[in-house]
Formats: C-alpha cells, sequence, structure tokens
C-alpha cells in the first residue's frame, strides 16, 4: 500500500481541497501510473455536487488519466516501467458477464467498477479517481498511449474521446453522411473533430455564437446558433445523426425535428432532470432516440490508435490543481475551451 497526494471533494457544497488516498500495493496483473495529467470532465462536477445522487464522499474525481508506469506485477505482459499508459471510466468489471465478454464491459452486469465515487469488482473497497498523484490498475483496463501525441492533450480522449467516438462508430459514420453536434464543449468538440476525421459533413449546434470561429477550426462545416428558432426551421429534416452533449435539461423535441426519415439522435449528457418526449417526434420520420455510454476497453484502444493514426488530441487549458474550483464555475458558464486538463505536477 501506498499513499498518494490527492484533491478531493469532502461534501456536495464545499469546494474540493487537499487529501491522500490510499492505493493498494501492486499486485500480480496491477499496473502502477505515476499521474501526469487528468482532464476535468463535466460528469465530475454532476457528481461533485451530488446531482446524480449517491456520492461517496471523500470523492477523488478525475477519469481521463494519463501517466507513466512506474510498477507492474509479475503476471503483466503489454507494460513495462516508463510506458505511457491511461485510464479512463472503468477500472475493472466481472469479465464474464453477456455484456463483458461482448467487449462493453460499461454495461457489466453485475455493475461495472468505475474509476472513482465507485467500489472494486468486491463492492467494499472504494474507488478514487485521477485527481491525484498515482493509481494502481488492473492491467485490463490499463490503455496504451501513444508518444506520438501530447499527452496532456491526450488525457480527455480517455472520457471525452471514447464518449464520442463510440456512438459515431456503432452509427457507422461515414463519408457524407450528415452529422449534428449539440453543445460545444469537451464532448462537443471531440465529437466534431472525430466526426470529421470520419469524413462526415459536420454541423455544431451552439448557444454561444462567439464559438462559431473554434467550431469550424475543430472541423465543423456549418453552425447553426440554436437560440435562434430560425435555426430550426432552416435545418429541418437533415441529419443522419446527432451525437446531444448537452449537460442541462433542454428539449429533445426540438432536435429530433432536425433528423431526417429514420435519423437517429444520440444522448451523451446526463442533465440531472428528466425531459419530456413527445411519440409524435419520433413516428413521425421512424426516427430513434438513443443513448450511449462511454465505451468498452477495445473500443477506447480503437480511439486511441485512431486518434493517434490521425494526429487527433483535444483543445486544452492546462491549469494547477490548485484552480479545479474555478474551473468548474467556468465549465457551468460554458466558458471552457474546450477541456481543463489538471497538471499533477502541482499537486
Ligand atoms: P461541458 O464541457 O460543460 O460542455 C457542455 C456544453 O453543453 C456547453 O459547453 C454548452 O455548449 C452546452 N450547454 C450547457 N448548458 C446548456 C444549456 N442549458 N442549454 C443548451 N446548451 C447547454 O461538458 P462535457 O464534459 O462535454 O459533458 C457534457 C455532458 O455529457 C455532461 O452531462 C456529462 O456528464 C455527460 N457525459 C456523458 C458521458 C457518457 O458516457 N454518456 C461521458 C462523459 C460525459 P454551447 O456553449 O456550445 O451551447
Ligand atoms: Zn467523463
Ligand atoms: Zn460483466
Amino acid at each position: 500500500m501506498t499513499l498518494a497526494k490527492a484533491y478531493a471533494a469532502f461534501a456536495a457544497n464545499t469546494p474540493l481541497g487537499p487529501y491522500e488516498v490510499e492505493r493498494r500495493a501492486v499486485g500480480p496483473q496491477d499496473v502502477q501510473i505515476e499521474i501526469a495529467y487528468c482532464g476535468i470532465c463535466h460528469s465530475d462536477l454532476h457528481q461533485v455536487r451530488d446531482e446524480w445522487k449517491g456520492a461517496k464522499f471523500p470523492m477523488v474525481p478525475g477519469h481521463e488519466i494519463v501517466g507513466r508506469v512506474t510498477a507492474v506485477g509479475a503476471e503483466v505482459k503489454r507494460f513495462q516501467v516508463g510506458d505511457l499508459a491511461g485510464v479512463g471510466c472503468l477500472v475493472d468489471s466481472c469479465r464474464t458477464c453477456p455484456s463483458c465478454q461482448r467487449n462493453l464491459e460499461q454495461f457489466c452486469q453485475k455493475g461495472a467498477a468505475f474509476t472513482y465515487n465507485s467500489t472494486e469488482m468486491d463492492r467494499k473497497t472504494l474507488t478514487y479517481g485521477g485527481y491525484s498523484s498515482s493509481v494502481v490498475v488492473t492491467e485490463a483496463f490499463v490503455l496504451k498511449v501513444s508518444p506520438k501525441l501530447d499527452l496532456a492533450a491526450t488525457a480527455p480522449l480517455l472520457c471525452a474521446g471514447i464518449t464520442t467516438y463510440s456512438p459515431l462508430r456503432h452509427w457507422n459514420t461515414k463519408k457524407g453522411d450528415k452529422v449534428g453536434v449539440v453543445g460545444l464543449g469537451g464532448l462537443g468538440h471531440m465529437a466534431v473533430k472525430l466526426a470529421a476525421a470520419m469524413g462526415a459533413e459536420v454541423t455544431m449546434l451552439s448557444t454561444s455564437k462567439a464559438k462559431e470561429e473554434d467550431a469550424r477550426k475543430l472541423g465543423a462545416h456549418h453552425f447553426g446558433l440554436t437560440s435562434d428558432p430560425v435555426t430550426f426551421k432552416k435545418l429541418a429534416g437533415q441529419f443522419d445523426l446527432i451525437i446531444d452533449t448537452i449537460s442541462a435539461p433542454h428539449d429533445y423535441n426540438k432536435y429530433l425535428g432536425l433528423l431526417r426519415i429514420e435519423g437517429a439522435m444520440v444522448l451523451l449528457g446526463v442533465p440531472p432532470e428528466p425531459t419530456p418526449v413527445a411519440a409524435g417526434s419520433l413516428i413521425f420520420g421512424r426516427k430513434t432516440l438513443s443513448g450511449s455510454l462511454i465505451g468498452g476497453i477495445e473500443e477506447t484502444q480503437e480511439m486511441l490508435d485512431f486518434c493517434a493514426e490521425h494526429n487527433i488530441v483535444s483543445e486544452i487549458e492546462l491549469i494547477p490543481v490548485q484552480q479545479v474550483n474555478e474551473a468548474y464555475e467556468r465549465m457551468l458558464k460554458n466558458d471552457v475551451r474546450y477541456r481543463f486538463v489538471l497538471d499533477m505536477k502541482t499537486l
């Protein structure tokens, strides 16, 4: 066992502050990682503020982890000391249920072990995330990170990257498809980059006029201002796929009107409150409303390899860990360009 420095939330309504967590001794199948950078996901904020209920305090958030391997267990095959490594939202699963057999560990039917605010598969040992100096994770859930890419800007791929890559792949996004991305934050900007790299014609749908130029630089071909009702008339019936990343409650029906016949809209954002959906929004045009949760380990590796091949990383603002509380406030004001990443040297 080792003590790791960390930043933790102690209650839903107080700022995060310094803390220390116990990391287990490196077992035969474990990889110990010195964390270099950790991205800040809006899910961190939802959980720290207990918006989804069931928060376990003290909570060390962070599931966009990259760093270097500092120790490996005797049975570890894919990693050596000194290698780059990444950890996303999952640290273990049962590995035997039908979901795990299909490489969909995020849907493990026994309940996966998430990186923080969760427990290991023993259901007793709490998990602590990446706002920390080190972590110990079983090899099967550790990802290979390419040295070709900027390491700090790679961290957000471990959640924002896979969460947007997975639905684009599932709906078979290809050259010429019309994809709408709703909300230009951490997830949204990765969705734009990835959909454009897959050859799609991408439209950014945003409430922030000031982000239009950035959207185009990220690879969007068109921009629609969603505070303007004319946008919904102009773009009606256009899209094959809409990726919705909005973190707050909003009217799904309006966006369903933008789908072509048999188009699909995928919810990625998790607003704390439910939203009514009218049957008519779906039946006129045989449309699909779906959701998607991160991605399995094999697909996460595929995404990292795709990003290395296409030179795709996140646009980041690197900050010292002491600024995490301000970063949360800026994220709430839609003022993130486009992912905050914590520099763990500052811990
Ligand atoms: P983020 O960086 O804060 O971006 C969210 C964006 O949504 C904002 O930048 C803003 O974009 C838009 N938005 C925010 N409030 C809005 C409102 N009231 N009305 C309309 N648009 C609004 O958040 P993120 O890290 O990308 O995460 C987005 C959501 O996805 C969160 O709910 C998070 O928990 C969830 N998430 C889900 C998964 C999954 O597996 N499904 C994984 C990670 C995160 P504009 O300024 O462009 O309008
Ligand atoms: Zn996340
Ligand atoms: Zn399972």
